[in-house]
């Protein structure tokens, strides 16, 4: 099958319904084992230093992968988009610009939507099928999550794992939906976590390989991730259109404040990491976030796929250490 590589989360109903295998390219970045290599290349081929790392891991993921067709989302995420298009066009590869509209106009998104299945020639009939089978994976995610945060039973790392999968479901539904299956299996039979801080992780996934563990290794366990929650569509509706409306990350930061608040609220969060790229322009968000999240907020800033950095670790610490001493020992709930 034809493989279609995309830049953020995109409506892969009409992915799946064309018959295509769809490559969300910053997993295909990340999840290889030549993470760091894939940087250095696009460096070497000529990119800035101070260009995000995700843009260079991106393009060399299409270079590597032979993906020869592709959809960028021009608004909506990433102000290097439309340069990363330029180029790899320039390479011979088909790019197809998709928009999720500012504002959130219905009109405008269903029209973008539309504009793809044009692309792909696929009608709604059969979008709306591949969402029905979509859907019944992304049920059973949803049930990780709530294992997560109300079974306490999930880490913080493999709620991420198979949240940020959802965006291509691996590339094979079929297989990922056993994994699926399998992990809720084990996840069930499992004694829950005890004395440790609840933590909301919100901002782009983490370029860092080991933020979780060693958040777990200091008592700290990330019960909300934020963005990787909503690439797995987690309101459950039946139209498709309003379901890429609701979906938060493209679109304003009040958008995405108006869920993270009443989550991290719902999921008893002791303390929030805010996790930034470095030269991603949604560092700017920080201020806002800051002055609207009730909560204490660690921001952290990454650059290149590495493992934690000493200074970062340190900061980690200092930041579990405030929460325990926040909590106090009559509330038995120390860190571990
Ligand atoms: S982290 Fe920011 S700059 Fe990097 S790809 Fe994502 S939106 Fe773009």
């Amino acid at each position: 099958m034809q493989r279609v590589g995309f830049t953020t989360t995109i409506p892969l109903e009409v992915i799946v319904a064309a018959g295509k295998t769809p490559v969300d390219l910053n997993n295909f970045f990340i999840g290889g084992q030549h993470a760091p290599r894939f940087v250095e290349d696009a460096e070497m081929a000529g990119f800035p230093r101070n260009t995000c790392g995700w843009i260079k891991g991106i393009f060399t993921a299409v270079m590597e992968s032979g993906i020869r067709e592709m959809v960028a989302v021009t608004e909506g995420d990433c102000s290097y988009t439309k340069a990363l298009m330029e180029l790899l066009s320039l390479e011979g590869v088909t790019v197809i610009p998709f928009a999720y509209p500012h504002g959130r106009d219905r009109e405008t998104l269903r029209f973008e939507i539309e504009k793809l299945m044009r692309h792909f020639s696929v009608e709604w009939e059969s979008v709306y099928q591949a969402k029905e089978r979509l859907d019944l994976i992304r049920h059973k995610v949803r049930e990780i999550d709530r294992l997560t945060w109300e079974q306490n039973v999930v880490s913080g790392r493999e709620n991420h794992y198979f949240q940020v999968a959802t965006s291509d479901m691996n590339s094979a539904p079929d297989t990922f939906e056993a994994e699926v299956d399998a992990f809720l299996r084990e996840a069930r039979c499992r004694t829950p976590f005890k004395d440790e801080l609840r933590l909301a992780y919100i901002g782009v996934p983490p370029i860092f390989d080991d933020l979780y563990t060693f958040l777990e290794s200091q008592g700290g366990r990330v019960v909300f991730n934020e963005t990787q929650r909503q690439f797995a569509m987690p309101y459950d509706l039946n139209d498709l259109v309003e379901q890429y409306r609701s979906y938060t990350y493209p679109y304003d930061i009040f958008h995405r404040l108006s869920d993270i608040i009443p989550e991290a609220g719902k999921r008893r969060v002791d303390g929030v990491i805010h996790y930034v790229q470095s030269f991603c322009f949604r560092q700017i968000e920080d201020l806002i976030i800051r002055r609207k999240l009730p909560f204490p907020i660690l921001t952290l800033e990454g650059d290149k796929p590495t493992r934690l950095d000493a200074r970062t670790k340190i900061r980690i610490e200092g930041f579990l250490e405030m929460l325990a001493e926040r909590q106090g020992p009559e509330t038995g709930n120390e860190r571990s």
